[in-house]
């Protein structure tokens, strides 16, 4: 069975006249139906991108330069933006952008907002239908159904939060990406919204899900695997566990140690910063991209891209676990 969906060596760049931001690097990723798959990184490392990528909502100044998107073996990357819109966004893969408030417009109901949504997919069903689908859905979902009635800006940020999960969802795409999405709220509002996207997932009313966030804490709760991204690449991709417990990249290593986390067996390793910042993606360095600030870099990383290593489950890119030339 192919996977739900398959980057294959994707590189996306952000093209505009005062120059090039490198985005997405390389990228080849897997997602496999019934898994959530967390994309964990610092800040500005190509995460959203990538999940814009995903969709294959690529428009400029973002171009895909290279490489293919695979929904179920079907290339997105070759299917015209009217296409994607009316047969694949919303429908099989949904995204809940890391700005909710954006994505939700202001002046609208939320109930309106939801007619919208479902009549460019479903032209054919009525207002009566789309809200009795709607009031359906919030009530499975533990949602208050007052919401319907209110305008985004009269919900609290967790049930903005839920709401736009619950709009994405009501076609019951196979694939959700949610990008950050607990990153602006207060963690008991965070567990809120990640036994909204749990349940969406047990229930299958979604087959999988792209968790991305900054906050490897966070995908700890949620995750079944975990992909590691810096400076527009993966650098390792493993089972949740193995990945937290046992890194085997230098970043993941470091990552992990950066945090405050309850594991008593990550916490001996002690608290360390990541010193340094991610390079310049408008000039993206030669060589291995954590090279400046690795504690392990040698000549060679300075030089030589490290090429994929599949150890047991895992995928890494470093010339410590004998990732060649490229
Ligand atoms: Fe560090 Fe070299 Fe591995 Fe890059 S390739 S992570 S610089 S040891």
């Amino acid at each position: 069975m192919p996977p739900l969906l398959k980057l294959d060596d994707v590189y996306a760049q952000y093209i505009t006249r005062y120059g090039t931001v490198y985005a997405v690097n390389g990228v080849s990723l897997e997602i496999g139906e019934g898994e959530i798959l967390g994309i964990v990184g610092e800040s500005g490392c190509g995460k959203s991108t990538l999940a814009r990528v995903m969709m294959m909502n690529v428009k400029p100044p973002l171009h895909l330069v290279r490489g293919r998107v695979l929904l179920q073996g079907v290339e997105l990357n070759r299917l015209p933006r009217d296409r994607l819109k009316r047969e694949v966004w919303g429908k099989q893969v949904s995204l809940v952008p890391q700005s909710v408030m954006n994505a939700l417009n202001p002046t609208m109901r939320v109930r309106d907002i939801i007619r919208d949504f479902v009549k460019v997919h479903n032209p054919e069903l009525d207002d009566d239908e789309v809200y009795s689908m709607a009031r359906d859905r919030f009530e499975e979902l533990g949602l208050d159904i007052r919401a319907l009635d209110l305008y985004p800006f009269e919900l609290s940020g967790g049930m903005r939060q839920r709401v736009a999960i619950a709009i994405a969802t009501l076609l019951n795409p196979k694939l959700l990406i949610a990008d950050e999405p607990t990153s602006a709220l207060d963690v008991s509002t965070q567990k809120v919204v990640l036994k909204l996207l749990k349940r969406l997932w047990n229930e299958g009313i979604v087959k999988s899900i792209v968790f991305i966030t900054h906050d490897i804490a966070v995908v700890r709760q949620i995750a079944t695997r975990i992909a590691v991204m810096y400076a527009g690449k993966i650098v390792e991709v493993g089972p949740l566990e193995e990945v937290i417990f046992k890194p085997l990249h230098p970043y993941t290593e470091l990552l992990i140690s950066s945090i405050l986390t309850p594991e008593p067996e990550v916490k001996k390793r002690g608290l360390v910063e990541i010193r340094g910042a991610p390079p310049d993606l408008r000039t993206p360095p030669r060589g291995c991209p954590f090279a400046e600030r690795c504690p392990y870099a040698t000549d060679r990383c300075r030089r030589e891209e490290p090429r994929p290593v599949v150890i047991g489950s895992r995928l890494i890119y470093c010339h410590l676990r004998g990732g060649g030339a490229a």
